[in-house]
C-alpha cells in the first residue's frame, strides 16, 4: 500500500471525514483489520480563513507548498489537499514535488462522465464558485458544463460554509436553502450538482437533493485509496 499525504484541517470537520472513508474503504478492499496507511498534515483554520478572505493567495500558496514538501519528505507518495477550495493552487503545488497530487475536480469529473451528464451544477466557497480554478478545469480538461448559483444564493452558501459547517454546525433551515438552491439550478439545466466544498456532504446528502450529487470528499477518498493499493 502506497502512503497517503494528507493537507487537512480545512476544516477539520472534513479532514475527519477523509480519515474515516480511507479507512473504511481500506478495509473494504483488503479485509479486516487492514486500515489507511497515511500521513496527515491539519493546519489551523482561523489563519488559513483570514488569508483567504483578505487574498492573501500567495501567502497561502508558499504554505501549501511547504506543508505539501514536509509531506513528501515524511514519506508521502500521493497528496491529497482536502478541500475544493485550496486547489486554487495546486498547480503550483504539484510543480514544487516528486509526487504527484490527486486533483479533486479530476476526481468528481470522473463520476460525472461516467454518469454521461454534461452540465452540472457547482456548490462551494465563493472563491470555488466564481474563480476559474475549479470551473475551467472541468470544461477544459473534461469537457463538462458548470453552472453556479445566482449571487444572492452564492453568499447564502459561503455563509454557512464559514459561519456554521467549519464550526460542525448543521442546521435544517440552510438545509433548506441548500435544497432550495439545487433546484434552482435544476430549473435551469444541471442534470447533478457537485458538492464542491468537503463540508457540505455533511449536511446534503442524495435524499435532499431533486438531481443527483457528486460529493467530492467521498470520491476524492475513493481515488486516493486506488492509488495507493494499485
Ligand atoms: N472545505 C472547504 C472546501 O472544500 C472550504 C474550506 C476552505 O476554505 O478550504 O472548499
Amino acid at each position: 500500500m502506497k502512503t497517503i499525504g494528507l493537507i487537512g484541517g480545512m476544516s477539520w470537520e472534513s479532514s475527519l471525514e477523509y480519515y474515516r472513508l480511507l479507512n473504511k474503504m481500506v478495509k473494504e478492499k483488503l479485509g479486516e483489520p487492514h486500515s489507511c496507511q497515511c500521513i496527515m498534515y491539519s493546519v489551523d483554520f482561523a489563519e488559513f480563513e483570514r488569508l483567504q478572505h483578505e487574498a492573501k493567495w500567495k501567502e497561502l500558496t508558499i504554505k501549501m507548498i511547504d506543508i505539501a514538501k514536509k509531506l513528501e519528505l515524511a514519506g508521502a507518495e500521493l497528496i491529497v489537499i482536502c478541500t475544493n477550495t485550496m486547489h486554487k493552487m495546486a498547480e503550483d503545488v504539484k510543480m514544487n514535488l516528486k509526487i504527484p497530487v490527486l486533483h479533486i475536480a479530476d476526481a468528481a469529473a470522473g463520476e460525472i462522465i461516467d454518469k454521461q451528464m454534461k452540465k452540472v451544477g457547482l456548490l462551494g466557497t465563493k472563491f470555488t464558485m466564481e474563480e476559474d480554478f475549479y470551473k475551467k478545469r472541468l470544461k477544459v480538461k473534461h469537457g463538462i458544463n458548470v453552472i453556479t448559483p445566482d449571487e444572492q444564493e452564492r453568499e447564502i452558501i459561503h455563509n454557512v460554509i464559514y459561519k456554521e459547517l467549519i464550526s460542525g454546525i448543521l442546521n435544517d433551515e440552510s438545509r433548506n436553502k441548500f435544497k432550495k438552491i439545487i433546484d434552482h439550478l435544476k430549473t435551469r439545466g444541471a442534470e447533478g450538482v457537485i458538492l464542491g466544498c468537503t463540508e457540505i456532504p455533511l449536511l446534503i446528502k442524495g435524499k435532499d437533493s431533486s438531481i443527483p450529487v457528486f460529493d467530492t470528499t467521498l470520491l476524492h477518498a475513493k481515488k486516493a485509496v486506488e492509488f495507493a493499493l494499485n
